[in-house]
């Protein structure tokens, strides 16, 4: 038996990224909150956003209906339009609410915010910081402020592995850090805000760190989950012609063709006419699969991003980030034509919530990636996602506000724990390349068969054999949420938003 840090708090939140913090600045400062993150803070996709958080400061009925029916448009119509509805309503606030604290959008001589596109968007509605460095920006603002919150204490590198529940109530987590320490912490709220999916792919946009863990943890406890089959995959991925590195994928931002590039096939031809009327800012379902059908037409891994008739001064300015990363790799974006592919970009799919954040289980709240709002449909519109990290964190924290001061319940658990020898490796590395190659943009019976087949085994086989340690727990994790997805996606036969089913 190993012995048990055991602490206790009003409220645990698991992930350090937009949905965790923005939760907890604005929960009163008379609760006492842990976060718990597996990587330092910064090590997230939050950190990692270029493109920008959509929203409307302009709460004139007509300019939120468009708002409204861009997502729908995007997201096929499905799930929840309620959720929507809360999104685009209370995107104002939220938005005010950053800027007040201190969050340095870009701005124009006169101050005036500047606002940008991306697909599916019928208006200028995305705001940025840093050019291209949004979530950067965001997030160094929001990590020094909750450094001097005084009711919070933050604990890095350290993993929930599993929620504490007893009949259908969560009672907080199980934590296990990088080198197999133990600590249980309970709390009357808990937050799931663990983030992604992207690293159970071999390539992903995501940061390493994004292995679904939170959703693995609540399904394991009876958790209701919605939409795991709708992972969507940025159209525009930097496709490395030399290194060919796997791994993450850096982005080349949605907003560079909302400023008005181009895509071009390996022969030099623009080929978006041929999908959609929309063209180059149409949705990024339809932008994947048409850059897929022309990869496959013209024989190729990639086509091209075209910025050049953007000139270097705007590109150095408008997309600092974007600009630097190409030239490391010897691209100049003001004269070559920069080669991308689609890749794993956001989990669409997730731990189900109500509109106050609520999930099925008593207690347990969820926000951001790892949650299902039900606001991003089939197909989750560009820059949605950042906007729903603080509207439902937004509306999480009053739910726990709202909550009369209890005493915690806590209680010894034991762990029996041993050290294996086992390599997990190359079992997820198996499972990565399997998602890869069976559960991406184009899906058909036999291969989700042949990929339920592969990921089955695994999981079936570490249910059997289970381990208290980081490695087992990573490997577990990426099997449960590479079965979760690869399941939903076989039982879901049509066609609709980012799951596209030849047969
Ligand atoms: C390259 C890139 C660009 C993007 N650009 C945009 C954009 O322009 N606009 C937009 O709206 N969206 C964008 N997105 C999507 C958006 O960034 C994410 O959906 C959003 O930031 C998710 O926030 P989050 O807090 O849920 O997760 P994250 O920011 O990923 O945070 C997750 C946190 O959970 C922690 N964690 C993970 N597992 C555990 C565990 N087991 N125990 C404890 N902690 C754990 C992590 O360490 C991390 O602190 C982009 C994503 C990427 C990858």
């Amino acid at each position: 038996m190993k012995k048990v840090r055991k602490l206790t708090s009003d409220v645990l939140i698991l992930g350090g990224g937009l949905a965790g913090l923005y939760t907890a600045l604005n929960i009163d400062k008379s609760k006492k909150i842990i976060i718990a993150s597996k990587e330092p803070l910064g090590l997230s996709n939050s950190y990692l956003a270029q493109g920008g958080i959509a929203g409307e400061l302009n709460t004139d009925e007509k300019v939120l209906a468009k708002h409204i029916e861009d997502t729908l448009i995007a997201g096929s119509g499905l799930f929840d339009k309620d959720a929507i509805k809360e999104l685009v309503y209370d995107a104002s606030e939220n938005l005010k609410m950053l800027i007040d604290l201190g969050v340095p959008f870009d701005v124009d001589e006169n101050g005036k915010i500047l606002l940008t596109r991306e697909g599916g968007h019928s208006t200028r509605r995305i705001l940025h910081a840093g050019g291209d460095a949004t979530g950067k920006n965001i997030m160094e603002t929001l990590i020094a402020l909750i450094k001097k919150r005084e009711n919070v204490t933050i604990i890095e590198n350290y993993m929930l592995y599993n929620l504490i529940m007893k009949d259908n109530v969560c009672y907080g987590g199980e934590l296990i850090s990088m080198d197999n320490e133990f600590c249980n912490v309970f709390a009357s709220s808990t937050l799931l805000a663990t983030g992604g999916i992207g690293a159970i792919y071999k390539d992903s946009t995501n940061a390493h760190g994004a292995t679904g863990d939170g959703i693995a943890a609540a399904y394991r406890a009876g958790a209701k989950l919605r939409g795991m089959e709708f992972v969507q995959f940025h159209p525009t991925v930097f496709y490395d012609v030399i290194g060919n590195i796997k791994g993450q994928k850096f982005l080349i931002s949605e907003a560079v063709r909302g400023e008005g590039a181009y895509l071009l096939n390996i022969n030099g031809e623009r080929f978006m006419q041929k999908y959609d009327k929309r063209l180059e800012l149409a949705p990024r379902d339809v932008v994947s699969q048409s850059i897929m059908k022309e990869m496959y037409d013209t024989w190729s891994q990639y086509v091209y991003i075209d910025a050049r008739h953007l000139g270097k001064k705007f590109l150095m300015k408008r997309f600092p980030t974007i600009y630097e990363k190409c030239l490391e790799s010897g691209y100049h974006m003001e004269s070559d034509l920069i080669p991308v592919a689609p890749v794993e970009h956001f989990g669409i799919g997730g731990v189900q919530i109500d509109l106050d954040g609520e999930t099925s289980i008593t207690n347990l709240f969820a926000n951001g990636e790892c949650c299902s709002s039900g606001v991003h449909g089939a197909n989750r519109l560009a820059s949605n996602s950042l906007l729903e990290c603080v509207v439902f964190g937004k509306k999480i924290a009053q739910k726990i506000n709202e909550k009369p001061e209890s005493e915690v319940e806590s209680w010894d658990i034991e762990i029996s724990f041993s050290v294996n020898n086992n390599n997990y490796h190359p079992i997820r590395e198996e499972i990565r390349e399997t998602m890869s190659k069976y559960v991406f943009i184009v899906r058909d019976t036999e291969g989700l068969h042949l990929a339920q087949r592969i990921i089955d085994r695994h999981y079936n086989n570490l249910c059997k054999h289970p381990f208290t340690t980081v490695d087992y727990y990573r490997a577990l994790n990426i099997a449960t949420v590479a079965k979760l997805i690869t399941d939903a996606a076989e039982a879901r036969k049509e066609s609709i938003g980012c799951h596209l089913r030849i047969n």
